[in-house]
């Protein structure tokens, strides 16, 4: 009997044909590959799903194989070690409760998986969807150097409705990307089949993995900017963010997320989701299946939370997909950097360097406290990152300048960094990505502003920054401690 998961097709709308394939001499079918790369999930995958049904339909084993950049956007110690613990435990578990072997290969991806599907024979490579070049080229790469006999399929199991389905074009806004959206939400936000194993086991070797010296590695390679303590990696902690008896989201702290989303003296307003969606290590519709189930007792907190996570978060992504420039000024729309260019000369009150900057020594203390937010909690607020672009925009030589320093230090320092939603923020805050145009004024033109004043009026700023001095005083003081320890 065909089992629960090898049952039920991943809607056709979610699945690209990047390559047919040509099923080889003797049209045997080899084992089915997921190269996983941005769903770093079993549970609620449909790109698992759909490779398993695949290998099922085919009667041939299925693999999941991970590949280890050597460099990737800038990834330090805090990104790849979040990543790494994570996949150690998804190694075990996909061993364990679904018998799918995993393997994890290290170096340029276009070299090594089609390396992988050779060495296994395999007649199939499924890989999950991202909107980034990087990630693009390397797939184009991948479809050039396989043999004939390869098919490869793209499925989207990042965005609740597939990003190809959303819209076939680069949207102007929020406004004109929501009905599209909304309109396909009862096809695609659908309940996730059980998954359930493969029917043709794996019959080669398992890889054994050595993950402490693989984390020991990337720890020390990049330990400018270190792990979080805070924020605990993988799949269960991401559905304890979630649903959590303790202080889950939408079991704690729900109520007061439509008030309290926008004043940073109140973190816990916001769900603290993004580590985990940015990895893939929880599913933006797992997170809007259980949201939905509380729309009648809090409709308001739900409507805004399923606007961040659907609409503003697969935005993201069609700015990304469609436009080549997503994290450059030529990304910006035409009146924006007009008006950018316009004022680009303009006298600004303060011009700080970089290293200032990344120091969070400004005359500021607010965005200081931001700056310090970003690179010892790994996380700013999200109304914050806001008023710290901006106030990029004003302190650097230019819009360009501004852009490229605020990416830098988003990438850097982030633990949800290097994703479409940091670069269409910075872009939405430096050059007007999805906003209207506003009065002009020195320096931004008719780019929206924000100012020390408007903040104080919105929230307790020196709540705030009390609050972000404590968490620096306490990562100051585990990093004493580990240094006395390491002696
Ligand atoms: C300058 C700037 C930089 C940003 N950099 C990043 C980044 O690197 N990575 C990142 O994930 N988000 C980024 N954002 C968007 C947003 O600030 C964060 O997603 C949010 O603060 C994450 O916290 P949360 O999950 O607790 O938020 P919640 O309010 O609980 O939101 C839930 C989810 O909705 C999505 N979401 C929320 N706000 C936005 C938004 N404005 N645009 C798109 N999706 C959104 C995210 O996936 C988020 O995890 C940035 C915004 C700005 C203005």
């Amino acid at each position: 009997m065909a089992s629960a998961m090898s049952a039920m097709a991943v809607q056709s709308g979610r699945i690209r044909v990047l390559k047919e394939g040509s099923r080889g001499c003797e049209g045997q079918f080899g084992p089915v590959v997921y190269w996983m790369f941005r769903d770093q999930r079993v549970r609620d995958n449909w790109a698992l799903i759909h490779a398993v049904h695949q290998a099922n339909n085919a009667n041939v084993p299925v693999a999941v194989v991970f590949n280890l950049f050597d460099q990737f956007l800038g990834a330090k110690a805090r990104h790849l070690g979040f990543m790494l613990r994570s996949l150690r435990q998804l190694s075990q578990d996909i061993q364990q409760y679904l018998q799918i072997p995993f393997f994890l290969v290290q170096g340029e991806a276009e070299n090594t998986i089609p390396d992988f599907l050779r060495e296994c024979g395999a007649s199939m490579l499924v890989t999950d969807f991202s909107p980034l070049r990087e990630v693009r080229r390397c797939k184009s790469a991948i479809c050039n150097r396989v043999s004939d006999s390869v098919a490869i399929h793209e499925v989207d199991a990042h965005n609740v409705v597939p990003l190809w389905v959303a819209s076939d074009k680069l949207e102007y806004s929020a406004r004109t990307i929501r009905g599209k959206i909304t309109k396909m939400l009862s096809e695609y936000l659908i309940d996730f089949p059980t998954t359930e194993p493969p029917t043709r086991k794996w019959s080669g070797k398992n890889q054994l993995i050595d993950w402490d010296d693989l984390i020991a590695e990337v720890l020390r390679i990049g330990a400018e900017v270190p792990e979080l303590r805070w924020c605990e990696p993988g799949e269960i902690a991401a559905m304890e963010v979630l649903t959590g008896s303790k202080n889950g989201f939408l079991t704690k702290r729900l109520k007061n997320y439509s008030k309290d989303r926008n004043d940073p003296s109140k973190p816990s307003g916001l769900s603290g989701l993004s580590p985990y969606l940015h990895f893939g290590q929880i599913s933006a519709q797992r997170c809007a299946l259980e949201a939905q189930k509380l729309r009648k007792s809090h409709p308001q907190a739900i409507e805004a939370f399923l606007e961040e996570l659907i609409v503003r978060r697969e935005l993201a992504d069609n700015f990304c997909y469609h436009q080549p420039h997503y994290d450059s000024l030529q990304g910006a729309w035409e009146w924006a950097h007009k008006t950018l260019l316009d004022h680009a000369n303009d006298k600004r009150e303060h011009i700080y360097s970089r290293e200032v900057l990344e120091k969070a020594q400004t005359a500021d203390p607010l965005w200081n406290a931001s700056q310090k937010e970003m690179v010892y909690h790994g996380k700013m607020h999200g109304f914050m990152r806001m008023y710290w672009a901006k106030k990029i925009l004003e302190w650097t030589r230019g819009p360009e300048e501004a852009l490229e320093t605020c990416i830098y230090l988003n990438d850097k320092y982030e633990i949800d960094g290097r994703d479409p939603n940091g670069y269409v923020g910075c872009m939405w805050s430096i050059c007007g990505v999805h906003d209207q145009g506003w009065r002009e004024r020195p320096i931004f033109g008719k780019i929206r502003y924000m100012n020390y004043a408007g903040c104080k009026r919105k929230f307790d700023v020196d709540r705030y920054i009390a609050y972000v001095n404590k968490l620096v005083g306490e990562a100051k003081k585990r990093k004493a401690e580990n240094l006395l320890s390491e002696k």
